[in-house]
């Protein structure tokens, strides 16, 4: 693998060690930038004719193919306590700070509001991008502000909360698709007093089970830490992006229907009045759980995580993903919309 220079242009750059898919695609041109003034320079100075993909941790991409793109790695550091008052801590962050770093810092400093999205792999850059959430929490209700740089005219826009357009798993930085934006910075407005979420899934019990007797963010934290890593493949042992499809809302005719036939099926009823499925249950009800195609493979105890057993071709786990959509969509009537970015 070529040594990569930061602040310039290298050419043909594996990219296996930058997505945790750990596919090995080739960039024609790869750059990584540590501040706003790196990525301004990269920018000015764009080799090729396409248009830049910004890369974070590389946590929820597929690549199929080799980049003739140039690639960006945001990197950009720093978190900043901006200010605060009796109730919240205001902080900006770079947008190439690993997520979990922050709230590592956040628990460090008991600013509240991020410990049930404790070990999310990825980039502060990339929260806001697909609202991420975990444990009945999502990123958007702390975020306050997102700033970017604008591919186009590289000016800085900025976006208020309100006009992100935040939704399960999607935001107007998603919609305005690769080689619109490269988000910057992250503010956030993070509690001073806690508000526990604790009813979701198993961290009640988890909780119980380490014996807490008084309730902290560090302890849920904990909790969730430890419910992860006992339940998802680590993709720095076998490659994976996560949840690979999004759990699908469906009208409550059609999660009746399902139920008629299969008793156990999981659903929650969500504010608009529809039924999240869980899209793990519809898979390992078509058999797919544990399946291995060459190698790419759906994981033995989380059918919703697609993986890599070696050298696997982004094209081979995305033929994978398309087979399992159409098995789910023959048998339930129900479409699976894919999560990751493919690329
Ligand atoms: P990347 O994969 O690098 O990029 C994702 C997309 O965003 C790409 O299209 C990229 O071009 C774009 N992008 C990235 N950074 C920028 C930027 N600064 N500006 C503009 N565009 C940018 N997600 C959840 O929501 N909840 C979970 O609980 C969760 N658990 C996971 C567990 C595992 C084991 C794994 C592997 C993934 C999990 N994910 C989860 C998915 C993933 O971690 C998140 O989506 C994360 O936010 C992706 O961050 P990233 O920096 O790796 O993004
Ligand atoms: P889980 O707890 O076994 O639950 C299965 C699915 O049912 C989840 O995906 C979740 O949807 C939904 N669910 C469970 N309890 C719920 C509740 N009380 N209210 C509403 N919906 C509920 O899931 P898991 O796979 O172990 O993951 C745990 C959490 O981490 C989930 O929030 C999941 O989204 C997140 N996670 C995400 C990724 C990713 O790549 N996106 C990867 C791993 C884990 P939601 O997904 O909408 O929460």
């Amino acid at each position: 693998m070529q040594n990569v220079e930061y602040m310039s242009w290298s050419e043909h750059v594996s990219l296996k060690k930058w997505n945790t898919f750990g596919i090995d695609v080739t960039a024609r041109y790869f750059a990584e930038c540590r501040s706003e003034n790196d990525l301004i320079g990269l920018l000015n100075h764009l080799p090729g004719s396409g248009k830049p993909l910004i890369l974070g941790g590389g946590s929820n991409i597929l690549f199929t193919r080799d980049p003739a793109d140039p690639v960006i790695k945001n990197s950009i550091t720093g978190i900043e306590l901006i200010s605060d008052d009796k109730e919240f801590v205001f902080v900006r962050v770079g947008a190439g700070v690993i997520w979990h770093d922050f709230v590592r810092e956040a628990l460090l400093k008991n600013w509240a509001g991020i410990e049930n999205l404790s070990l999310i792999p990825g980039t502060v850059g990339a929260a806001p991008i697909q609202n991420i959430g975990a444990y009945g929490v999502e990123v958007k209700s702390v975020i306050q502000r997102v700033h970017a740089i604008d591919l186009s005219t590289l000016q800085e826009r900025v976006w208020e909360a309100e006009t992100c357009e935040f939704g399960y798993r999607d935001s107007l930085f998603k919609r305005l698709g690769r080689g619109s934006i490269a988000i910057t910075q992250v503010e956030f407005r993070l509690y001073k007093n806690p508000e526990f979420h604790i009813d979701y899934g198993a961290i009640q019990q988890e909780l119980e089970r380490m014996g807490v007797k008084e309730l902290t963010i560090q302890a849920i934290s904990q909790a969730v830490i430890q419910i992860r890593t006992s339940k998802l493949p680590d993709p720095a042992k076998i490659g994976n992006a996560g949840s690979f499809f999004k759990n699908p809302e469906v009208p409550t005719e059609v999660f009746n229907s399902i139920r008629n036939s299969f008793p156990d099926v999981v659903g929650y009823r969500q504010a608009n009045g529809k039924i999240k499925v869980a899209a793990g249950w519809l898979i390992e009800k078509c058999g797919w759980k544990g399946i291995r195609h060459g190698n790419a493979g759906v994981h033995p105890n989380q059918a919703l995580v697609l993986v890599n057993y070696g050298d696997a071709a982004g094209a081979e786990i995305l033929d994978l993903a398309e087979r399992i959509k159409t098995s789910v969509a023959d048998a339930f009537g129900v479409q699976l919309e894919m999560e990751v970015n493919i690329y």
